[in-house]
């Protein structure tokens, strides 16, 4: 992604009702797995790489058969690229096996360096494919971010967007933190970050003052959902997920 690619997705992602990065992140990882649905669901290397790390994660499992079944209305795809995920892991467990009926050498500490052995076989070598994917584009779009606003300044047309946006969540904010950005830059992101926990916080009062029947009606839109903003804001976006509690 190059930098004016960054800044027009950035302020797209500043209008949405959630963290920017959270909201890029999961754009991107949606779009890696359309492509390697589309494009690599035949690739040995794809193959050989999914099988080192048994699949993908839960979250990136989720979101694969989530996506091909919006393409396609079928498995295919995933049932290809999990096919040789099975035999490894049949591979991997016939090994364990065999680990395991071989006799040790200390008999003092048998079954738990047996144990041990066992997970040392099964353990994926590698981590999911689609988190290595979506760390370096993370990594690339908050370095893009503390960039423009140590280059373009803090009175910058994107950065006066940012303010009035959802906010970052507490993870994001501290990875910008990790940018080392200037002292200027980071007393900036904090008072961001102060506001719009107070924000939160008087949306919360809000819902707790307001819940009983006599008051429900008088709740606003947005303090409907301060209870789900709250723990969004501390771990950053799940919305996804909670299509039936919202
Ligand atoms: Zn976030
Ligand atoms: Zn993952």
């Amino acid at each position: 992604m190059s930098h004016s690619l960054f800044t027009s997705t950035f302020r797209l992602a500043c209008s949405q009702p959630c963290c920017p990065f959270c909201w890029m992140q999961d754009e991107d990882e949606r779009r890696y797995l359309r492509s390697l649905l589309h494009e690599y669901t035949l690739a040995p290397d794809i193959h050989a790489r999914l099988s080192a790390s048994a699949g993908f994660c839960l979250r990136h499992a989720q979101m694969l058969v989530e996506t091909e079944w919006a393409m396609e209305r079928d498995g295919l795809g995933t049932a290809t690229l999990y096919e040789s995920v099975l035999r490894q892991l049949e591979a991997v467990t016939a090994l364990a096996l065999e680990t395991s009926s071989k006799r040790p050498m200390l008999r003092k500490s048998e079954p738990d360096e047996t144990i041990r052995r066992i997970l040392a076989t099964l353990r994926p070598q590698e981590t999911c494919l689609a988190c290595q994917h979506g760390r370096q584009n993370e990594q690339f779009a908050l370095k893009s971010w503390v960039e423009y606003l140590l280059e373009e300044g803090l009175e910058a047309n994107l950065a006066q967007t940012y303010l009035q946006a959802w906010g970052v969540c507490f993870p994001h904010l501290l990875r910008l933190l990790e940018q080392r950005p200037s002292l200027e830059v980071a007393r900036w992101l904090l008072s961001d970050f102060q506001s719009k926990l107070r924000q939160r916080s008087e949306r919360l009062e809000a819902y707790i003052h307001k819940h009983d029947v006599h008051h429900r009606h008088e709740l606003r839109e947005e303090e409907r959902l301060a209870w789900i903003e709250a723990v969004a804001l501390t771990v950053g976006d799940f919305h996804k997920n909670l299509r039936g509690v919202l």
